[in-house]
């Protein structure tokens, strides 16, 4: 037996906080019963729950990693028809991506159906670490990479701290390599980290979601969550 609240919020259907206001404003019906009461459990696989007159899917929840290729939407569907990450995932679930990668940056991204696990993995307090491997233009200082550390000022704040390491200069090219691992997950935020410190991100790659990585995996692959990772995560 389930929370009700966690019931509809694990559909995907909004988050758990939504949910206790539909339930409270007596949105919710089980089995053809309202219920306005917050704690009332219910079988999620037996009780048909009803919110605003339509029945919850019983939809297994399902948790994929996808290695995203560049020039792919982190969306569900594009008005302009391009590339979208759930294009490279089994469709029959409503899947959508955790968090987004922007259109020219590849790498890691988490896709579910669970709304719950969704927002609690987004929530800023869920401090999960993600590395990314940045190609940037020049050879950044010391004290530049220190600054990025220490957390920058950009236009809607500081930022965290974060762990940076220079991998490599290539001086003829006058390009490096960075590794940089960030808790945050602001809009563009490691290019414009970058950008900040005089050093434009030419390639961006998400190499590692918490303690998961994409090692053996090639672009455009997939692979489903197992059960110990998705606990770990949460
Ligand atoms: N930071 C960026 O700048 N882009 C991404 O896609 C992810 C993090």
């Amino acid at each position: 037996m389930e929370r009700l609240q966690k019931v509809i919020a694990q559909s995907g259907l909004t988050s758990r906080r939504k949910a206790e206001e539909l339930i409270i404003d007596g949105k919710v019906y089980v089995n053809g019963k309202k219920v306005t009461e917050l704690g009332t459990k219910v079988d999620p696989n037996h009780d048909e729950v009803v919110v605003n007159g339509v029945p919850l899917d019983k939809e297994e929840p399902v948790y994929f990693m996808l290695y995203k290729p560049t020039g792919v939407i982190s969306s569900v569907s594009d008005e302009h028809g391009r590339k979208v990450v759930t294009d490279f995932l089994p469709t029959e679930n409503r899947i959508y991506p955790i968090g987004r990668l922007d259109f020219d940056t590849s790498g890691l991204l988490l896709l579910t159906n669970d709304g719950e696990f969704a927002n609690l993995l987004s929530h800023p307090k869920h401090k999960i670490y993600k590395t990314y491997i940045a190609k940037v233009e020049g050879m950044p200082l010391r004290e530049s990479l220190k600054k990025l550390e220490k957390g920058i000022m950009l236009e809607d704040g500081k930022t965290a701290p974060a762990k940076v390491r220079l991998k490599r200069s290539d001086k003829q090219k006058e390009t490096s390599i960075v590794e940089i691992a960030i808790h945050e997950g602001r809009n563009r935020q490691v290019r414009r980290m970058f950008e900040a410190i005089g050093h434009p991100v030419i390639k961006l790659k998400r190499e590692e979601y918490g303690f998961l990585h994409l090692k053996g995996m090639n672009a455009g692959e997939f692979r489903e969550l197992k059960p110990h990772e998705v606990k770990r995560l949460r």
